[in-house]
Order: C-alpha cells, then structure tokens, then sequence
C-alpha cells in the first residue's frame, strides 16, 4: 500500500509518492475550490479558484513532507538510517531502517513532526495575518488561514496519545523511559493505538448519522486505519517480547537431513521426500558442500515429464539468496528472514559448517511456549 514512485531526495533522503496522494490532493482543491474559497472572497472565474485550490494543496502536501523531513533530521542526529520518507493518502511516513537506542531519542524523533506542523500553522497565521493587514487578495488571505489551519489540526491529530500516531511514539518512550523495558512500553502505546481507532471510528459514526456523510466516512476510515495499524504494531511487540533472550542455537533443529543435488527430482522424492517429515532440505554437492535449499514448492513446479531429468540442484534456491544465521544469534533479529519467497527458512551456520535449520514452525513452537510460560500478568499495565 505505501510502496510509491520515487520522486528525488530531500535533506539527502529520498521521498517517494504513492499515487493515492493525487486523491488527497484533488479533494483539498476541490473543496478549496468549490466551497472555502468562493464563500470568502466570491466574484472570481472557476479557473482562479481551482488554482487557488491547488497551491493550498500542494502547499498543505509539502508541510506534510516538512513534517517528515523533520522526523528524519532528527532520526539521523540520533544514528538511525532513514530507509525513506513516503507521502501517500494518509499523509506522510518516515520509514527507519533501526529503532531508537534510548527513551529520549524515541521521543525527540516522534516530537520533532508535530513540533514542525504546529511551527508551520504558527508561520502562516502569522504571514496571513500581515498580509492581511496590508491589504492582500482576499482569496490569497483565506488560502493562508486554510493552511494555517490544517497545519494546526495536523499537529494536534498527530499528538494523539496512541501508536501508530507520534503521540504514541511519544507515550512509548515515556513508558520505556519510566519502566526501562522498551518492548514493554510498546505493547502498552500499541493497546493506547487500539483504544484511539475504536474512538475514531465511534465519533465517525456519529458524525456519519448526524449529517455529515463525507466527514464521518473520513474520520471512520482514519481509525480503522490507526486500529489495524495498532493491532500489528501490538503483535510485533508481543512476539519481540516472548523472543526476549531466545537464541537460534535454541530452538534450531540440528544437523538437519540434506538433499544430494546431483539426484533427479524424480529419485528425490521418492527415496527421501516421501520417507522424512520435512518440506524443505539444504542441498549438497558431491563434497558435501551446501548449496542451496530445495522446498516441495519448488519440487512441485517442476512439470512431470522433466522430473527424471531435472537435478534437484537445478532448481534449489542458490545459497546466496538462502536466509542464514548464526547458532548464538537472538531469534528476534532472525524473525525478519523467514521470509515466504525463500520457503521460511533459515539454514543455521558456524562458519561454512551447517549445523541446523530454523523454520516458522519452530518460530510458533517457541512462541506458544514461552506465551504459556509467561504469567498473563506480565503483559498488562
Ligand atoms: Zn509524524
């Protein structure tokens, strides 16, 4: 949903679009245009108001950005990469490629956006307000107040106290900085997130049944945004909690079967697939060397006319592009790899020796586990 067109790089990070921006910013204009704007300064053609209308969203659409970039300036003081910064329907996004290292820097990179949106308000107020005094364009004058407006309404909706939103950032490391336990802190600004979206979606029904339709739609739609973002974020800090101290070594399965690359696909299956419980084997050459991994997927795309002919090492996954990890690594920074494209797998290596695979089975296992060895009370607060 938030992979956009890049679009070129601000401050040195780059930005990208996603095309449901245009959306947003054809229905600022046109409001601007059709309704705002010929109330406060009528007299004028359709053409003038919609350019009007499109400067005030464009403008409104780069405040945004300025939002972000400033998130981003932030993030890079404290030694966080910046993957990217994404406009898209719901605004912006700043995309850190790590987390924050303490509560403080948590705090200052999700205080920094808003601080930039309620500085901005404050800039226009003040610019349309001198304007104003020496007699600008009234429609000009009611474009400023617009954004000025916005921009204020953007900090204060970004301060609400729930994750995803920076306010809940902002919970988070007050929580973290107060209990010392970061992923404890974010199970608890993620609860905050899913309490914010039921409210959101409760007052736009509200306001849906009192009249007014497209605003009600709107706010209904934020917060079902904010609760399943919420949910997520919750899931993520749950699992990153149960994995706390859990180590590859400790829930890998150890000298795993491998599969003879030089075999048919056809031997393969039946002298080892159909014998062993596993759906994905590294595979091995003559020397004994891996070289990749072979997943019944895989087996499975080859047609059966070419089975007796295809080598399973012809249509293993490459060991380059195999997942690895090391038997003392945490579980937790492993949990990314196990990724669908690659069977869920990661093959468990000390040095060129292959001493085990991890599998998302292995993954649930734990986790179902340690969430019954953890006391429910451990979680709440
Ligand atoms: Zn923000």
């Amino acid at each position: 949903m938030t992979n956009g067109i890049p679009i070129g790089r601000f401050f040195g990070f780059p930005v990208r679009m996603h095309w449901s921006i245009l959306v947003l910013i054809w229905l600022f204009a046109w409001s601007l245009a059709s309704f705002t704007l010929p109330a406060a300064a009528p007299g004028h053609g359709a053409a003038v108001y919609w350019l009007a209308g499109v400067c005030g969203a464009v403008l409104l659409i780069a405040s945004v950005l300025a939002h972000e970039i400033m998130h981003a300036v932030v993030a890079r003081r404290h030694n966080l990469g910046v993957k990217d910064l994404t406009l898209w329907m719901f605004g912006g996004m700043a995309t850190f490629t790590d987390e924050p290292k303490t509560p403080g820097a948590d705090f200052r990179i999700a205080a920094a956006g808003p601080a930039t949106s309620l500085a901005l308000a404050g800039v226009f107020a003040a610019a349309t307000a001198a304007g104003s005094a020496v007699g600008l364009d009234p429609l000009v004058v009611r474009v400023g107040w617009w954004l000025a407006g916005v921009n204020l309404l953007l900090g204060l909706f970004n301060l609400l106290p729930g994750a995803p939103l920076d306010g809940g950032r902002i919970v988070r490391a007050i929580l973290w900085f107060r209990s010392k336990d970061r992923q404890r802190a974010a199970v608890g600004a993620a609860r905050a997130g899913l309490v914010l979206g039921g409210v959101l979606i409760g007052l736009g029904l509200l306001e849906f049944l009192s009249g007014r339709i497209m605003g009600g739609i709107w706010t209904v739609f934020i917060g079902w945004f904010l609760l399943s973002a919420a949910r997520s974020e919750q899931q993520q800090a749950t699992v990153i909690r149960l994995l706390d101290g859990v180590r590859v070594q400790d829930v890998m399965t150890a000298a795993p079967d491998t599969a003879p690359g030089w075999f048919t696909v056809e031997a393969f299956v039946s002298r080892y697939v159909m014998a062993r419980p596993h759906s994905a084997f590294p595979v091995t050459d003559f020397d004994g060397q891996v070289r990749g991994l072979i997943t019944l997927n895989q087996l499975r795309s080859v047609p059966p006319a070419d089975r007796g002919t295809t080598r399973v090492s012809d249509v293993a996954i490459p060991l380059e592009r195999v997942p690895k990890a090391t038997p003392g690594e945490l579980l937790v920074e492993v949990f990314g790899r196990l990724t669908k494209d690659t069977g869920g797998r990661v093959l468990v290596f000390d040095g060129d020796h292959l001493v085990g695979i991890v599998t998302r089975a292995d993954l649930s296992r734990i986790l179902e586990l340690r969430s019954v060895a953890t006391p429910p009370g451990d979680t709440q607060s």
